[in-house]
């Protein structure tokens, strides 16, 4: 699980309360984690911007056993997979219910020594979410 980040983990918030979206300006490509070089095509070109925070749900779960560096009275906490609005899906906490469709904003949050995106509800899904209009998952770009 422990890749070596250190408590101030740069692909989460950078200890401020932004999240931040980094972009190739050679081929356009977006991504959400730290990095020097675009993942798609290898350019050094990239920049990084702040996000607005808003999103909607691709995915959520509840967490129920507390993650090291925290405590008990830490869980139960939701997890979601927000797809923010520049085109990046990210990670974050949430308020309990949220459910994929939903529109989100991010908050921020401090857990255990980190600064963490908390997710809150703005608008519900309003029609139910049809499995051939979600988009090609990007979680590869973490790799
Ligand atoms: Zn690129």
């Amino acid at each position: 699980m422990n890749r070596g980040r250190s408590a101030h983990d740069p692909d989460w918030t950078e200890d401020e309360p932004r999240l931040l979206v980094r972009s190739c300006l050679s081929c356009g490509h977006r991504w959400h984690f730290k990095r020097a070089f675009c993942p798609r095509c290898g350019s050094m070109d990239v920049a990084t911007r702040t996000s607005s925070g808003t999103g909607t749900v691709a995915a959520a779960t509840t967490i129920h056993r507390a993650p090291p560096g925290t405590s008990a009275a830490d869980v139960p906490f939701g997890i979601v997979l927000i797809d923010l609005d520049e085109g990046v899906r990210v990670m974050g906490r949430c308020v309990s219910g949220a459910e994929p469709g939903d529109r989100v904003t991010a908050r921020f949050q401090r857990f255990g020594q980190q600064l963490v995106p908390l997710f809150e509800v703005l608008e519900r899904r309003t029609s139910p979410a049809s499995p051939t209009s979600t988009r090609p998952n990007d979680l590869g770009s973490r790799t």
